[in-house]
């Protein structure tokens, strides 16, 4: 699988544990993330003298991750796309907003060769870190050429980017596509896949999202008792969201109070839309038409899905 090929595979480097570094490496839960740059991390995963090609994109904690990091990832995963040299993707990236990055790109990229996004739950220094095997079978997955698409892969473990949540906040497979289980597995040998996946249609395309100067801001509410609307008033009053994701309670309920709401930020030009706060089994159609649900995504995933649409029907309102 590894014998050197004349195709390479491009490893962008975003920060995240994967590139993280404990002061004391028998505390491996104490330790900072991010903080190896993307050659000194290329220099612990073991993986010299793979036909890899490297560019770091950003050094940050995936819990910073901001539209200017998604921007040059984007542009350096088009001009991948474009080049005959490379055969796949693999990004490095945090594991707490993973499955977010992921579904971006698969929401506005064409299928068209292997991305795969990898991440570590111990850092570079820890006696039972992760990173090199996760990011070993990421490079599998990407030169597999019937994985093109985008994927997350972690603990062996593939999975479908809009499939996937991050499901347990220390455990070494942090990751779960729910009840349909990982879309494949990782061994020496390549990928296995368990099952066939149907990926969403893109929302929009990935010129339109570099050409919109400033993405729309989609907010996230969740439902819960005593949810009484608040957070919705103060924000209508302080700064208008161009839209705001619903995690409702169960099957995307929400309460009389929070409904009224976000039915007035509504009137008030603000799109809303429904998932669950549910980490499985999303909103199924329940006839309560007052917010359109988004399905199964998780819901930061929801809140991403919101802000291309919108961003979308604006640049076709500017074109008309
Ligand atoms: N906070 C880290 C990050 O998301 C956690 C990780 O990578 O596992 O960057």
């Amino acid at each position: 699988m590894f014998e050197k090929k004349d195709k390479k595979v491009l490893l962008l480097t975003t920060g995240g544990t994967i590139a993280g570094w404990a002061d004391d490496a028998s505390q491996p839960l104490k330790y900072a993330a991010a903080r190896l740059n993307g050659a000194q991390l290329l220099a612990t995963l073991g993986v010299s003298g793979l036909a890899l090609e490297l560019e770091e994109v950003a050094q940050v904690d995936s819990k910073d991750m901001d539209e200017q990091v998604w921007r040059r990832l984007l542009e350096r995963v088009v001009h991948a796309l474009s080049d005959p040299q490379i055969e796949g993707i693999v990004i490095t990236h945090g594991s707490d907003t993973a499955e977010e990055t992921a579904f971006l790109l698969q929401a506005v990229l064409p299928p068209t060769k292997p991305i795969v996004l990898t991440c570590a739950m111990r850092p570079a220094n820890a006696m039972d870190s992760d990173g090199a095997s996760n990011v070993r079978d990421a490079i599998r997955c990407a030169r597999q050429s019937d994985a093109a698409g985008v994927w997350l892969v972690c603990a062996g473990e593939v999975h479908a980017a809009h499939e996937v949540f991050k499901a347990h906040s220390t455990r070494l497979n942090a990751f779960s596509s729910g009840d349909l289980g990982p879309a494949g597995r990782v061994n020496a040998q390549g990928v296995s896949w368990l099952r066939p996946v149907n990926p969403p249609a893109q929302i929009t395309d990935v010129k339109t999202v570099l050409n919109t100067t400033t993405w729309p801001r989609v907010e996230l509410v969740v439902n819960h008792a005593q949810a009484d609307g608040r957070w919705v008033r103060a924000l209508l009053a302080w700064d208008k969201p161009a839209g705001c994701v619903v995690a409702g309670t169960g099957n995307g309920t929400i309460s009389a109070a929070l409904q009224e709401a976000l039915s007035d930020a509504q009137r008030q030009g603000v799109r809303v839309m429904r998932t669950s706060r549910c980490a499985q089994g999303g909103v199924q159609e329940d006839g309560e038409a007052m917010f359109e649900n988004l399905g199964s995504l998780s819901f930061p995933q929801a809140r991403i899905a919101l802000m291309l649409r919108l961003l979308q029907e604006k640049a076709q309102e500017a074109k008309a």
